[in-house]
């Protein structure tokens, strides 16, 4: 059994699924998981979830420093008590706070960092694996050196978290400890404004439904926000479609956008380049829509449908309600 630190990440007043997708697997294994939740005055009541889905222990600091998240104000909290408590695995969810915060508490651990997790095995003697090369290939990473071990872990790499709302943590404040720490902070976020869509990120929606420069226009994306809000995914973008300015760059999936790998993608009029399967070749089952046969995104893809998007999006809409209707 291992002893596990997870960095919760919250947004508007609930845990991020991804960290909670981290807790419930890794605690279910057997492992001791401490969740460390930094945030804002009132975070302390999110603590019963993280308790819920597995974690034995959660130390929360409540201080306006960290209203909203900084790299800075998180890192130089966090590293001290991550020294005193001295897991043997400190994981996060590989999502932009992740990507952005690890790096920062691997320096300032002297630790090393296996960034961008798709593979972990953590029953018994742990493997983690990442994919290299744009994912044409997958490196298992190893740990030299003593001290903690930092991993961010690409999310719905585990599948749905498990709760039982019997279960419940030890709730320790830490707030004392770090209000100290943050005292003299030299970045300082203000505000963040919102998108103002309503549909999931493209890196947490466990169904992407992308479109590439065959939609032609914004406007002719609104078949696939259809289908999304029918089957409740994120709608994502190729690069070329962005570049159109068709979607925002938020939605781009691939190696200069996003990665996500979710239980189903549906690339349509994607020509599958390879900075697109970047992004998302790790998906757990992808449906390709594309009028030419030859297309390299069918290569990837585990069903194919050879036609015209603009009549195959609709019918499949409509044959989805049906079937969310019976
Ligand atoms: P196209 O390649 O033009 O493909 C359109 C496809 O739609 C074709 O396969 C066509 O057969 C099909 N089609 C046309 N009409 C229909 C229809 N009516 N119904 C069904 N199918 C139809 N790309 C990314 O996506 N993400 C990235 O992050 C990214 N990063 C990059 C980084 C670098 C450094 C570089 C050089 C490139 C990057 N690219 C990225 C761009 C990438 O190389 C491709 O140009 C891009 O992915 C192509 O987008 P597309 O598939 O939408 O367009």
């Amino acid at each position: 059994m291992s002893k596990v630190c997870v960095i919760a990440e919250h947004r508007d007043g609930k845990i991020k699924k991804s960290t909670l997708e981290i807790v419930s697997a890794v605690s279910s294994s057997g492992h001791e998981v401490c969740v460390l939740l930094l945030g804002d005055a009132g975070v302390k009541s999110l603590a019963s979830e993280l308790g819920a889905h597995g974690a034995k222990k959660v130390l929360f600091a409540e201080n306006p420093a960290f209203k909203f998240y900084t790299a800075e104000a998180y890192s130089v909290a966090l590293a001290p008590t991550l020294k005193s408590e001295n897991p043997e695995f400190v994981l996060a969810a590989h999502t932009p706070q992740g990507k952005d915060l690890m790096p920062h508490l691997s320096q300032k651990l002297g630790v090393g960092l296996a960034s961008d997790c798709n593979t972990v095995e953590c029953q018994g003697a742990w493997k983690l694996r990442r994919p290299v090369y744009a994912g044409k290939a997958t490196a298992e990473v190893e740990f030299v050196g003593t001290g903690p071990k930092l991993a961010s872990i690409r999310p719905n790499t585990f599948g749905s978290p498990k709760s039982d709302p019997a279960k419940s943590s030890e709730v320790v404040d830490i707030s004392s400890q770090v209000s100290g720490l943050v005292g003299a902070l030299k970045t300082k976020a203000l505000d963040v404004v919102k998108g103002n869509s309503s549909r999931p990120d493209v890196t947490e929606a466990s169904i992407v439904i992308s479109g590439g420069r065959s939609l032609k226009s914004a406007e002719n994306f609104k078949i696939l926000e259809e289908m999304a809000d029918t089957l409740g995914a994120a709608v994502g973008a190729s690069r070329a479609a962005v570049d159109a300015g068709f979607r925002p760059h938020r939605d781009q999936v691939g190696q200069t956008g996003k990665v996500v790998s979710p239980s189903l993608y549906i690339a349509c009029g994607i020509s599958g380049a390879i900075q697109h399967l970047a992004g998302m070749r790790t998906s757990k089952i992808i449906v390709a829509i594309n009028t030419d046969a030859e297309a390299p995104i069918f290569q990837v893809a585990d069903y194919g449908i050879v036609g015209d998007l603009f009549t195959l999006v609709p019918l499949l809409t409509q044959e989805f309600k049906k079937l969310k209707e019976h």
